[in-house]
Parts: C-alpha cells; sequence; structure tokens
C-alpha cells in the first residue's frame, strides 16, 4: 500500500528514494529555535513541516529519533561573527539572568508548539548542556588543520577547506570566489585571515555574560558548531536527515557540513531538507515593517493586521495545504479559507462516527488511500494529499445523504484510513473537543449528583459515598452546601 517514499534532497537538489542508513531507525535533526522571543509563524512552519516528516515516517513503521536542538547561547545579532549574543543581549534589557531568558521563551515555545499539535521531539538538547561536545569538535577540526586560533578565538579555514574539498558551497551554491570579492573590503576583523572564515569557538569580552573555560581561554562556542556537536553525540557522525528553514542553508547548514567534513571526514547528513519562507501580504515578514505576527497574536487576534483571531488548527492546516518547498503567503482572506477547509475535514470525520451502513458499497475509497499515499510519497505533498481527504469528505457527505451506500466492513476500512491521514499524519486535532465534552461532563455529573442525593434522602449512605468517592477520584471535588452539592475539577 505504502509504496515508496521520495524526498527531495537540497545537496542533490533532486529528488531521491528514501533508504535509511540503518533501517527501521531513521535520525533526524531539525535545527530549532533561539529562545530569546515569542515564537511567530517562521518558528510554526519547520515545525509542522518536520512534524509531518517525523510522524509520516513513524507510520510507515521507521523508529526515529528526531533531535530538535534549543539555541541559547552563540547565536549572535547578525547571524554570524559580529555583534551581541540575542539571549545575552535580551537578558542585559531586561535585567534577568540569560538562563530565566532561556527558561521562559522555551516553555512558550513549547506551549505554541502543543497547540498547533506539534509532536514533542525525542531529545531536545540545549547548546548551552553541550559546551564540552562542542569545545571537542573544536579541537578536532584544529587538529585536522581547518581551523586556525587568533586572540582567543578559533575560525574556521574556508579557503583551505575548499581548495581540499571542492565542497564549500555545495549545499547553498554560494561561490567562493564571489564570497571573497564581497566581503574584502568591508571587514576590519584583523583577527580573520580571510573575512568569510567563521568562528567555531569565540573569546568572550570581560563584559560577555556567558561564557566558558577552553583551552583558548574563556569564551563561546560558535553558533554553527551546536548543531555539529549534538547532532554528532544523538545520531551519530553520519545520519538520515538533516531539517530547517531555507533560511539557514547560508551560512548554518554550509557551515556544519564544513564543520562535519573536517572533523569526521564526512557530510553529516544524507538527506538535506529545507522549509521554504512565508511571507505576509506578498511581502517579507520583518520587525521593522510591522507585519511580523507572533502565534499567540494570531490565536488571539491582537495584531492590527488580523481582521480577527485565528485557531491553531487553522495555522496548520495553512501550513500544511502548501507544499512545504514552496512559500507560503499569509492574509486573512487564505487564513479565512484555510479555517473552511479544516472545518470540511472536522465535520466529515464527526459524519463517519454516525454513517448509515448499507449490505452493499458504491464508492471507492481505496483509491482515495492509495492517491493519499502516493502524494505523501512524493516528497511529503501535503496539499494533494488534502485534496484527497476532500474528495473523501464529500463521500463522506454523500453518504450521509443516502446518494452512496457503505458496508459496515467498508465503513471501517474508510474510519480508519480518513482518520488515520486527518489525525495521525497530518497531525489535525478537534477544537470544539473541550468545549463539547465540558458540557457533556457538566450534564453526566449533574445526574449522578442528583442520584447521589436520592440515595442519601433514601439513607443509602453507601451508595452515595460510592458515588463521592467515584468523583473525587476522578478529580471532581464536590461541596455539599445548603442549595445542594457543588462541584468543580480540581485545579
Ligand atoms: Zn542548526
Amino acid at each position: 500500500m505504502e509504496g515508496t517514499l521520495f524526498v527531495h534532497n537540497s545537496l542533490s537538489r533532486k529528488k531521491e528514494a528514501f533508504q535509511a542508513i540503518n533501517p527501521p531507525h531513521v535520525g533526524m535533526y531539525v535545527c530549532g529555535p533561539t529562545v530569546y522571543g515569542d515564537a511567530h509563524l517562521g518558528h510554526a512552519r519547520p515545525a509542522i513541516t518536520f512534524d509531518l516528516v517525523f510522524r509520516y515516517l513513524s507510520h510507515l513503521g521507521y523508529k526515529v529519533r528526531y533531535v530538535r536542538n534549543i539555541t541559547d547561547v552563540g547565536h549572535l545579532e547578525n547571524d554570524a561573527d559580529e555583534g551581541e549574543d540575542k539571549i545575552g543581549k535580551k537578558a542585559r534589557l531586561e535585567k534577568l539572568e540569560p538562563m530565566e531568558i532561556v527558561q521562559y521563551f522555551s516553555d512558550r515555545y513549547h506551549f505554541n508548539m502543543d497547540q498547533l499539535n506539534v509532536k514533542k521531539p525525542s531529545i531536545e538538547p540545549r547548546a548551552s548542556g553541550h559546551i564540552i561536545e562542542q569545545i571537542e569538535m573544536v579541537k578536532k577540526i584544529l587538529d585536522s588543520g581547518y581551523a586556525y586560533e587568533s586572540k582567543g578565538s578559533v575560525y574556521f579555514d574556508v579557503e583551505k577547506y575548499h581548495q581540499d574539498t571542492k565542497k564549500y558551497g555545495e549545499l547553498s551554491g554560494r561561490v567562493l570566489d564571489d564570497l571573497k570579492s564581497n566581503t574584502r573590503e568591508l571587514e576590519g576583523q584583523d583577527e580573520k585571515q580571510n573575512a568569510f572564515d567563521f568562528a567555531i569557538w569565540k573569546n568572550a569580552a570581560p563584559e560577555h555574560i556567558m561564557r566558558w573555560p577552553s583551552p583558548w581561554g574563556d569564551g563561546f562556542p560558535g553558533w554553527h558548531m551546536e548543531c555539529s556537536a549534538m547532532s554528532t553525540k544523538y545520531l551519530g557522525e553520519k545520519f538520515d536527515i538533516h531539517g530547517g528553514g531555507m533560511d539557514l542553508l547560508f551560512p548554518h547548514h554550509e557551515s556544519e557540513i564544513a564543520q562535519s567534513r573536517a572533523a569526521n571526514g564526512d557530510d553529516p547528513a544524507k538527506y538535506w531538507m529545507h522549509n521554504n519562507m512565508i511571507t505576509i501580504n506578498g511581502q517579507k515578514m520583518g520587525k521593522s515593517l510591522g507585519n511580523f505576527i507572533t502565534l499567540n497574536q494570531f490565536f488571539d487576534g491582537s495584531h492590527d493586521f488580523l481582521e480577527r483571531a485565528y485557531s491553531p488548527m487553522t495555522i496548520r492546516f495553512f501550513i500544511l495545504q502548501a507544499h512545504y518547498r514552496s512559500t507560503v503567503d499569509f492574509s486573512n482572506e487564505a487564513l479565512q479559507a484555510a479555517e473552511k477547509g479544516f472545518k470540511r475535514l472536522m465535520n466529515a470525520l464527526q459524519l463517519l462516527e454516525k454513517l448509515p451502513v448499507s449490505k452493499e458499497t458504491t464508492v471507492d475509497f481505496k483509491s482515495l488511500e492509495k492517491k493519499s499515499y502516493e502524494a505523501l510519497n512524493d516528497d511529503f505533498n501535503s496539499p494533494v494529499a488534502i485534496a484527497h481527504l476532500f474528495d473523501a469528505a464529500r463521500m463522506i457527505n454523500a453518504i450521509n445523504d443516502g446518494k452512496e451506500k457503505i458496508t459496515q466492513e467498508d465503513l471501517n476500512g474508510l474510519k480508519k484510513y480518513f482518520s488515520t491521514f486527518v489525525m495521525d499524519i497530518l497531525g489535525f486535532k478537534s477544537e470544539e473537543d473541550n468545549s463539547g465534552n465540558d458540557e457533556l461532563l457538566s450534564s453526566v455529573i449533574s445526574h449522578l449528583l442528583e442520584v447521589r442525593q436520592e440515595a442519601k434522602k433514601n439513607k443509602d449512605f453507601n451508595t452515595a459515598d460510592k458515588i463521592r468517592d467515584a468523583l473525587t477520584a476522578s478529580g471532581i471535588v464536590i461541596k455539599d452546601t445548603k442549595e445542594g452539592a457543588e462541584w468543580s475539577v480540581k485545579s
């Protein structure tokens, strides 16, 4: 049924048949957030993209070890070797410990990811917890001759690496000669031999808060170093998939490849996958453009750009309705269309529970199931899979209206197909569950309390106590008042 999975590899720029290095195990590393502010769409897209990859590979029977890091040190303001550490700066402005900033925004990131129904990775390592591994890898690169020490910092020698391997720019398509001519004039950095060399260890100025001792003096690791060190630690020198947003192709991932080749002699990952960017009304997202919308603002509608609030599942649907390698443009109209699309799937899911069954089947859901697998096997083509699910939803409606028929056995098959794709693989969840359950819950509890009241009246204290104990065990607190029993959910 499932067929062969094809994955677009950013390194070869081709779709390749996916073959795990060590099946059924799959190692996947995805660059996570730098936690100095609230998560926005630029965080939601890679999280949801690789959540789909994680879910689908798991569904196919792979045992996926999914590592997604948290960057809590070393990411400087301009994404290169200059400027203040993003977290250090926020800590200074807020007069907090850097780790207070990290904890606060990590918690908020996790909360948003739960709202989006993004599964937790298997391991979520932090850069600051892996300083020793990073120092060890810097030493290996120095030993291999592809780095040099300068004034307490260690720089990667891009020119020497490229001379020997001809690999620099292989992933991003950057040409070293162009970089040379573009950067030579701008630099006043006498620490570096070449302006395009990048720090793998940075000397910490006296005012720098986050610092660790190293063979080269007190300092902190370069941003690219953490992902190389942590992916090697948890997934080995060569693992299956490395993912992230397209903005990370250069310099981050290009540098990761260079570091791994220099330290371990090989590319770290077999397949490189990159999700495309998000624009808002056709414009790039950016703080200076005033269209920088956090996920929390989407969920409560508090940004000027938004006509109203949009639920986490609407955002998830919108992101999955585009292929991960296409750009996505957010607008109110597009979000409202996504909301309708999501509701269509949810309505069909509900209808499935009460469809009439017949002695014969007049629908062909099996071909839709097959096509849905073919879509996801084609480089995780979620928009095409969703289109087939819409066809299935139409089928479900037709059965409900009596225009089509289905046997009990086929209905079981249709239910399994539809709910597996909608819930397990695409990761949608009903957003009405809670409100519906709340109503149901209060009605059930009220009935039980009436029975208990009745029992007490009849001096059947045994039954009355049993009801109270059962409710207490379920986390319901009962308070007897003159007006009768009151209840609340234990917080
Ligand atoms: Zn990374």
